[in-house]
Order: C-alpha cells, then structure tokens, then sequence
C-alpha cells in the first residue's frame, strides 16, 4: 500500500462543510481528520472489484478503513451542496428527453453551461497525483445559474419537498456515481477503471469499519454504476462533447 492521494487538496471549503455538517450529524473526529488530509497514517488500500479498483483509506494506526452508506432519506445534502453537475452525452439524451426538449440545442442552450475546472486524482501505479484539467456541459442546478456558479455549492433545483430528485430516473450519471469519484488509465495496453471517495466535507455517510466484508455487496453494486458512467465519460471525449487533459 501506499499513502493515499486524495481528490480535494485540504482546503477552507472542506472544513468549512464539514463545521456545516456537524451542526445536524455527528462526525467520528478521525473521519474529519481524514477528511482534513490531518493524518500521516492514511494508506491506499486497492480492492478490484467486478472492472473496477477501489482505493479506500485504511488508517494504520486504528487498523480501520473509511467506508460508507448513503443516509437518504434523512439526509439529501449533496443535492443541497452540489458544486456542479457535468453531463455525460448520455445525460444529455436522458435529461432532455424527460424535461421535453425535441431538439437538444435548445437544450443544450437554455439548460447547460461550459465550464473548465481542476482535479487532482490518484495514480494508483506511481502513488503520484493527476491533476485532471477537466472541461464539461453542466446541468443548470438553477435556471440562472451561470459559469461564475461553477465549483460554489448551490441547491439544485430538482430537488423537491420530500427530498426526492424530480428526475430521477434520468439524474446526471455523477449524481448516481455520488460519493464516489472514477478516472481510467492505460496499464498494460488495457483500459483500467479505478474509483475513490470525493471526501469534500458534504457527505455525514462515511465511518469506520475493521473490515471490509459487509461493505463487499455495496462497491459491487457501485462497481456497475462507476464503470458505465466512466465509459460514458470516454464516449463523451470521443464524441468531442468533453475534454480532459492529465499532467503530473
Ligand atoms: S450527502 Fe451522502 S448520505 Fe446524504 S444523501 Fe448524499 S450520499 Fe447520501
Ligand atoms: S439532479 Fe437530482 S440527484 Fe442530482 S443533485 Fe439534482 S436533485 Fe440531486
């Protein structure tokens, strides 16, 4: 194993979510401080599941790993913190279609935005960090919102009373992916699907476990759900509806 490299650099926007948080959820103090990049004991565990590696935390000096379970329904926050919704081309057909759009430039104008943003990802081979240049469409998650909106968390406007996402059966693919996060690598002249936690501060889901065995049946439903949306991610690059450029 190797020390872990994380999505979110420590930062104010992560502490500050996670202050937010514990005003309605109780979070394990070595959960924030993992979060908070506090700990030097924080490894890399990679677990292959179906098409896809897992890089969990594992905390050598508890021997705990970082797992997690979705709260819903008492819980909708990432709905309410979202900092942005990038659309796959799949999305695009899916979304348009259940708002009524026929014609998807209209959509495409009235319901999305271009925008450009940075990543840092792990490199599972090297223990390095990525940093991904990452430009995508965005769904609204208001009807004003604007390219100035992106990466700020604003409740998304297809979040209703009950806490229920009023399009759910055609929700952008990262909000299925949630809290999760997937890139794929070349080793060995094969495509690899690897995922890990957006520890952004937003999710009171994550805990603490000595073992991974209960957690086995969750990362292989995940596995399905992380490897159509990363190959949806490639067909939009192909398609020349993204871009993503890698430098270390
Ligand atoms: S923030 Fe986490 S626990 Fe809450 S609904 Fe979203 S994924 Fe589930
Ligand atoms: S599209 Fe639905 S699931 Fe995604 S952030 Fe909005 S309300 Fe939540």
């Amino acid at each position: 194993m190797s020390p872990i490299n994380r999505e979110y650099e420590k930062s104010d926007r992560v502490l500050m979510a996670l202050e937010n948080l514990s005003k309605d959820w109780p979070i394990d103090p070595l959960v924030r401080d993992i979060h908070l990049g506090l700990r030097s004991d924080v490894m890399d565990y990679h677990l292959k599941i179906n098409q896809v590696t897992y890089h969990i935390p594992y905390i050598s000096e508890t021997s705990d790993f970082l797992v997690w379970n979705c709260l819903w329904p008492d819980c909708h926050n990432c709905c309410e913190k979202q900092g942005r919704l990038p659309l796959t081309i799949k999305d695009v057909s899916a979304i348009s279609k259940h708002l009524g759009y026929s014609d998807r430039s209209e959509f495409l104008k009235k319901e999305t935005y271009v925008t450009t943003w940075k990543n840092s990802t792990a490199s599972s081979q090297k223990g390095s960090q990525l940093i991904t240049t990452l430009t995508m469409l965005n769904l609204k998650r208001r009807e004003t919102e604007r390219e100035e909106d992106n990466g700020k968390p604003i409740t998304c406007r297809f979040l209703d009373e009950d806490g229920c996402c009023s399009i759910n059966s055609s929700k952008p693919g990262v909000c299925w992916l949630y809290p999760f996060y997937s890139w794929s690598q070349n080793e060995n002249n094969k495509l690899s699907v690897h995922a890990s936690y957006q520890l952004t501060g937003d999710c009171p889901g994550f805990f603490l476990t000595k073992s991974l065995e209960d957690y086995i049946p969750l990362l292989k439903k995940y596995s399905e759900i992380i490897y159509s949306y990363t190959m949806n991610i490639n067909s939009t690059i192909r398609e020349g509806f993204a871009r993503i450029d890698i430098t270390e």
